[in-house]
């Protein structure tokens, strides 16, 4: 028999108020740990002071997600007799956390605070070097835990980053099937799949969302980020939900320095104009729906970023990265063009 074999959490466990049942959790999928330590931000602790879960075990601080930083902190906890790690808070501490449970080889429990992008599940962290930001390889979490009360507090900014980065994917799969198509890349449905039908889903049910705080849309939203991440687990790389919209947001960060918005948000509004040079304008009017329902920038003044950048950022995607995208078979006026058309308004 020929198979791959995939790393998955043993356990993803989405829902109101559980975080308070973690022992239930654990029980339920036969597992059990003596000493687990609680890795946190100042932000994240705060939010959750209140839960019994929280005071219940050792906590660490993750103040900064350099190497440097990251190395110390490895060497502090390293045969002290935790059994798990819980990296209870943003992006920064669960990257951080994937990174620890990769050097000390103790399991990870991923308890995100906010929903801002798909790097929940997935085995890639961004972490600090001296040469800046990188994204390294570290492991998948061995449970992924969603208290959908808590996201629902976290400011509305991070839930809506996190909505765009899982838009995203419609913009992406469509650009991986071009590169395959055009012979530049192998293609793996399965991980497409997992990418794609979460944000197609959330599409076609526009028209039933309340609001941005909905309960079925923040339930679908983490849902779809979670598979997402997995889905880069099966493709090996970041293919799956990140093409030429990525490229752009990329692109972004680079000309933008300090003033670059988050990468959710970026991602999200190229993702309508990327729709578009896909020749699928009418996703891209179903999505800018789904933005106004939800109060997602619609355009670049909306997400305070001027024309000027974004056409710079349009003249360095195309190729940016090793990535066969959309951009790649357009002129740069004519990206311009459409680009001005939607989204400088
Ligand atoms: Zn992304």
């Amino acid at each position: 028999m020929i198979y791959r074999t995939i790393n998955i959490p043993v356990f993803l466990e989405i829902g109101e108020g559980i975080l308070e049942d973690f022992n239930g959790i654990l029980k339920k999928h036969n597992l059990s740990f003596s000493r687990p330590l609680i890795l946190t931000g100042e932000k994240s602790s705060k939010v959750l002071a209140g839960f019994d879960f929280f005071n219940r075990f050792e906590k660490l601080f993750i103040r900064e997600n350099d190497l440097e930083t990251l190395l110390v902190i490895k060497s502090d906890i390293y045969g002290k007799g935790y059994d798990l790690l819980l990296a209870c808070g943003g992006g920064r501490v669960i990257d951080s956390g994937k990174f620890l449970s990769l050097e000390t080889s103790l399991p990870l429990v991923a308890i995100p605070t906010i929903l801002s992008s798909d790097s929940v599940s997935s085995p890639i962290s961004i972490l600090k070097d001296n040469h800046g930001t990188r994204s390294m390889g570290t492991v998948m979490p061995m449970g992924v835990l969603i208290d959908v009360q808590i996201i629902r507090t976290s400011p509305e900014i991070y839930l809506k980053a996190g909505l765009g980065d899982l838009m995203s994917n419609l913009s992406s799969a469509y650009d991986w099937e071009l590169a395959y198509k055009r012979g530049f890349e192998r293609i793996d449905n399965f991980s497409r799949m997992l990418a794609l039908l979460p944000a197609q889903r959330i599409l076609l049910k526009t028209d039933g969302y309340k609001g941005l705080k909905d309960e079925e849309l923040l339930a679908d939203l983490a849902e779809g980020l979670v598979l997402s991440g997995i889905s880069m687990a099966i493709a090996g790389s970041s293919r799956p939900a990140s093409g030429s919209e990525h490229n752009i947001s990329h692109s972004l960060d680079r000309i933008l320095g300090q003033q670059k918005k988050l990468h959710g948000l970026q991602v999200g509004l190229a993702t309508v104009l990327t729709l578009i040079l896909q020749g699928n304008r009418e996703q891209a009017d179903v999505l800018s729906q789904l933005y106004k329902k939800t109060g997602f920038p619609l355009n670049l003044k909306e997400l305070d970023i001027s024309c000027e950048d974004f056409e710079k950022a349009l003249e360095i995607a195309p190729g940016l990265r090793d990535r066969y995208t959309v951009l790649n078979e357009i002129p740069i006026e004519e990206l311009k063009e459409v680009a001005r058309a939607r989204l400088c308004k």
